[in-house]
């Protein structure tokens, strides 16, 4: 839907609710764009951040004569971009093309994932990291961790200062890794569990338990991370599954006595409505029933996917299975942090399958960019769109005068070819404002941290 008005209440320093018209061109998420496409009723709620959604200025201005006004109307309004598969230490090994992925791993990721050992290292890592998911218009995330706890620490506190809705964990590993990366199960559990006491439901923080793949995690590493499930109420999961057809061969040669990839997981109890999956390129037809009965996402990653050669995703069985998907850029070894251009690639693979894609329409890409991601994480009731009673997470793209996104944005037709010219031109240098919850933490293209 188009807007020309949101009514949002956002909280102040000193604690008191101010409400602050916003006169934007807003396009929010479309209620109809879940695979397969459904309609959803409209909340008639009142709301904790927004109260009142589309209408005319000058109708809601005359009920709301004190409110302050702010003027968006030199840029486009979208709730902000929800990633769900993004890993934290690879910032600085984006780009490293020409590889598939296992040697990619060998040769780019593990290295740099080493370095984070340093908890220097990893603090200057994590705000590079936390600067790049806000300058892409990033306001939610699950992100893949680090094998240190201490710079799982400094990526939480880095996100927690800006207010982002981060979910993240501690990487876990014990075989197939360079050693310094390896942990035990022992100490897979108490480490998890130590930094889950610490953060796990502290402001937007949430706890992800994350063993990287099972390629790399053993039944007693998969197991351990049960048990830190059974011990952190409401924590998520997250893993890779069914990326690459090597990789999915071993990881049937490391477990002979289960029937496929995801069964690695699921074995173990892993796999439930706060499970993320990354890629799953390859599933079989028994996986995705699986995946369906057990409510777990996948995060689709086709920049990775295209990257890496990987393959082209099935997008269409899932939501023919009942298999919920959302976006993620997969750094390093996507291209970058932009979720418009994921959504891009991921309409340009659709293409490339034919008549076996999913014809992608600029809602669905919105869709996948906020909403689903929102529902994956178990904020669809939170954020993702503009309805009334949702929190205010949003952001302003004002692309520089005189380029193409803004020659076409100013003589876009309809919202839908508005957001196929965005999805198709917008970059992290469009992206001027962002806010979280009300709050603004993005102006003109500078960050700032939240004031305590
Ligand atoms: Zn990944």
């Amino acid at each position: 839907m188009a807007a020309d008005l949101l009514r949002v209440r956002r909280r102040r320093a000193v604690a008191r609710m101010k409400t602050v018209l916003y006169r934007a061109r807003a396009y929010d998420t479309p209620d109809d764009s879940a695979f397969p496409l459904r309609r959803r009723p409209r909340a008639g709620r009142l709301g904790r951040r927004i109260d009142h959604g589309a209408g005319s200025f000058a109708s809601v201005r005359a009920g709301h004569p004190d409110d302050t006004v702010i003027d968006l109307r030199a840029g486009i309004l979208l709730p902000g971009l929800v990633d769900t598969h993004v890993h934290f230490p690879q910032v600085r090994v984006i780009g490293a093309l020409g590889m598939p992925l296992l040697e990619w791993l060998d040769r780019c990721a593990l290295p740099e994932e080493q370095r984070l050992a340093s908890p220097d290292y990893a603090a200057t890592i994590a705000s590079e990291f936390v600067a790049s998911l806000i300058a892409a218009g990033t306001t939610t995330s699950l992100v893949f961790g680090s094998h240190f706890a201490p710079a799982v620490d400094a990526l939480f506190t880095e996100a927690a200062r800006f207010g982002l809705r981060l979910t993240s964990g501690l990487v876990v590993s014990d075989r197939m890794l360079p050693e310094p990366l390896l942990t035990t199960p022992e100490a897979a559990y108490a480490d998890a569990v130590k930094l889950a006491s610490r953060w796990h439901g502290t402001g937007r923080a949430r706890y992800a338990v994350t063993p990287r793949f099972s390629l790399s995690a053993s039944d007693p590493v998969l197991a351990a991370c049960a048990a830190v499930m059974a011990e952190v109420d409401g924590a998520f999961f997250t893993s890779h599954v069914n990326e690459n057809k090597a990789e999915v061969t071993s990881v049937a040669g490391q477990f002979p006595d289960r029937s496929d990839y995801c069964n690695t997981y699921d074995h173990h109890g892993l796999l439930g409505a706060r499970s993320v999956l990354a890629h799953n390129v390859h599933p079989l037809a028994s996986e995705l029933e699986v995946l369906a009965h057990r409510r777990t996402a996948i995060a689709h990653c086709p920049s990775s996917n295209a990257a890496l050669g990987s393959g082209l995703f099935p997008l269409r069985e899932h939501p023919a299975a009942g298999v919920p998907v959302a976006l993620g850029s997969d750094v390093g070894a996507g291209t970058g942090f932009s979720l418009f251009k994921e959504g891009l690639q991921a309409y340009f693979m659709q293409r490339l399958l034919g008549d076996e894609g999913f014809a992608l329409t600029p809602a669905h890409l919105l869709h996948l960019s906020t909403q689903a991601g929102a529902s994956a994480l178990g904020l669809g009731d939170v954020i993702g769109t503009f309805d009334v009673g949702k929190e205010f997470d949003a952001i302003c793209l004002r692309p520089p005068v005189g380029t193409a996104l803004d020659i076409g944005l100013r003589h876009a037709g309809s919202p839908d070819e508005a957001l196929g010219k965005v999805f198709a031109l917008a970059s992290d240098a469009d992206v001027a404002d962002v806010w979280i919850g009300g709050v603004q933490i993005a102006s003109g293209g500078f960050v700032r941290a939240l004031r305590r």
